[in-house]
């Protein structure tokens, strides 16, 4: 069989798949997940989530709001002492089972992503097993959650342990959100906390799989609940709910500052990782083919919703021209296509209003005097959904918004620069700051720019690839907190002091 009848074919095979998946959420609708049970709103009020490939509704979806936080939030907090000391080889065990179950279901996952999403199929082909990867990670970690130290003086032996901090809320957003939810939900299980999820109202159906799937594989009800709507009232109810101790979150800044005023009253503990506008700075003397690679895989892949993604192009002035105009031409190249097409690379953007947002900074790139060398239009799709040409924005100088702000889609914007020095005073130029990828042959210079960058990755002659146990998180305004490893431990569980005395140090006797 050739490679094209092969992609064909699965093409086709994906299309098969999701219609039995499409006529049983359509009839079904999505519910909150509180306490076990598949619920509506005390309301009865729904929302519909819509298919960015062509615009269909995929679902009607519960719109919970603080009814159903409540619940959901007591249901956690009901749950919570009996998660908490189960034994962590218990604990263990059930994880794997959830992943398993993920694995079981990945070719559904994966289908449903691509339409609930537009990512494309060749990258959410994965997410599932990446997602399953997460929580067998965190489950070879739940013996080793409460580990601590001994620090001993002089007359005790001072002994620190972790105790889960308790009930948790997890919000995500929509980009990649089944992979992303996990990576949160699997420490925060493995730590011993018990999680209400309110993911993002443009994702919500691979959500509602997860926590299914989880339930079927053994999870006890109330340890994880999933309740479905809107920022502005479910979102915020549970980041005000004084059972929920702690608020994971993922997605833009100032959502990040919103949720912590509304989180302060009840002392809420946050974790967030927020936007970016990542630098990846070229060095002439990098390998520039693989340094190509790169740059065209961190800003065009995953539709460009991605938070680690590259946005900004620092390119030194020697290579530019040579380097932006084989760049032009891959991009020129991209195949924008249905996502459930394993040959498509950019599929539509997540909603109608993203993608005008996107658009949006077409003009304001002219506007401020840079150039669109490639794409700056919306692009005629499979579905007539929400597409949009890949585009490659060049003479763009470092105070321009086309380098400063996040556009959050498959839009570079380059950026040259003369020396070392002008290239880290650019990169940390901008209020966030997540990741930076440095290409260079000179490690001295790798080494020196690592260091001097303000952000809280860097990959030097990489792109972002990923190793569970780093730390992953953000500086400025892209973040507070780190996940990954023993990492996300630090922040679902209490660190504790226990002091034990020889019986032997002097007590000050008072009062004799
Ligand atoms: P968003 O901030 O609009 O929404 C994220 C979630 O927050 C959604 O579930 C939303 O319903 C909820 N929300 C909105 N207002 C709220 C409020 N007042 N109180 C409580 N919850 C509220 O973000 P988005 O548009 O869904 O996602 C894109 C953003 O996420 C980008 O900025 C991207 O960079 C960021 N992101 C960051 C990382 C990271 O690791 N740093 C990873 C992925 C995405």
């Amino acid at each position: 069989m050739t490679k094209a009848s092969s992609a064909a074919d699965l093409y086709a095979a994906n299309l098969e798949r999701a219609k039995p998946l499409l006529a049983r959420l359509r009839a079904d609708g999505i519910g909150h997940f509180i306490g076990g049970r598949t619920v509506a709103s005390s309301s009865g009020a729904t929302f519909e989530t819509i298919s960015p490939v062509d615009r269909a509704v995929l679902a009607q979806v519960a719109r919970g709001g603080a009814a159903e936080i409540d619940a959901a939030a007591r249901s956690a907090e009901q749950a919570f002492r009996a998660w908490r000391d189960i034994s962590p080889a218990s604990r263990k065990k059930l994880l794997h089972k959830v992943a398993d179950a993920i694995e079981a279901r990945a070719a559904d996952i994966a289908v449903l992503e691509c339409l609930d999403t537009g990512q494309p199929y060749r990258f959410m082909a994965k997410a599932a097993i990446r997602a399953a990867e997460n929580f067998r990670f965190f489950a070879d970690r739940c013996e080793s959650a409460r580990d601590g130290l001994n620090l001993p003086s002089g007359e005790h032996w001072n002994v620190s342990t972790r105790v889960p901090i308790g009930p948790v809320g997890v919000i995500t957003p929509w980009n990649t959100p089944f992979m992303l939810s996990t990576w949160k939900i699997a420490p925060a299980l493995a730590a011993g906390c018990t999680v209400v999820h309110k993911p993002a109202e443009w994702s919500p159906v691979t959500a509602d799989l997860l926590v299914r799937l989880a339930h079927d594989a053994g999870i006890p009800p109330g340890v994880f609940n999933t309740v479905h709507g809107y920022g502005e009232d479910a979102g915020r109810a549970l980041t005000e709910h004084p059972a929920i101790k702690a608020i994971g979150f993922v997605g833009e800044s100032s959502t990040g500052s919103a949720i912590m005023a509304q989180g302060a009253a009840t002392l809420k503990r946050v974790h967030f990782e927020l936007g970016g506008k990542n630098p990846v700075i070229v060095f002439d003397d990098a390998d520039l083919e693989r340094a190509l690679d790169a740059v065209v895989f961190m800003i065009y892949s995953l539709n460009g919703e991605r938070c680690t993604s590259s946005s900004r192009l620092l390119i030194q002035d020697t290579i530019a021209e040579r380097f932006i105009d084989k760049l032009a031409a891959r991009v020129r190249a991209l195949e924008v296509g249905h996502p459930l097409d394993p040959a498509t690379e950019i599929g539509p953007l997540i909603h109608q209003r993203h993608l005008a947002k996107v658009c949006s900074y077409f003009d304001v790139a002219r506007q401020d005097g840079a150039s669109i060398a490639v794409g700056g239009t919306t692009h005629d799709g499979p579905g007539g959904g929400f597409y949009v040409a890949p585009t490659l924005v060049t003479g763009a100088g470092a105070a321009m918004r086309v380098a400063q702000e996040e556009v959050f889609g498959p839009f570079l914007t380059v950026i040259p620069f003369k020396d070392e020095s002008t290239a880290v005073e650019i990169a940390n130029g901008v209020r966030y700051g997540l990741a930076g990828y440095v290409w260079t042959g000179d490690m001295g210079r790798a080494l020196r720019v690592a260091d001097a960058l303000e952000a809280g990755m860097i990959w030097l002659n990489s792109e972002n690839v990923r190793h569970l146990p780093t730390p992953f998180g953000g500086m400025k305004a892209s973040g507070i907190g780190r996940d990954g490893g023993d990492f996300s431990f630090d922040f679902y569980m209490e660190t504790k002091h226990i002091s034990l005395a020889r019986g032997t140090h002097n007590i000050q006797r008072l009062g004799v």
